[in-house]
């Protein structure tokens, strides 16, 4: 599973694949890729809460 956040209001969701509308409020947007994978990130949560 991927963490996603969308761009503009800040949605958060885990999935393969982000839906390209967002469910917080039925617009199309752009989710980001916010899972843990930089070096340093230990939040434990699999969220880079830098990102
Ligand atoms: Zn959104």
């Amino acid at each position: 599973m991927v963490s996603w956040k969308c761009s503009n209001c800040g949605y958060t969701l885990e999935a393969d694949v982000p839906p390209e509308q967002c469910p917080s409020y039925g617009e199309k947007c752009e989710f980001i890729d916010i899972s843990c994978y930089i070096p340093g990130c230990d939040t434990g949560t699999g969220v880079d809460n830098r990102l």
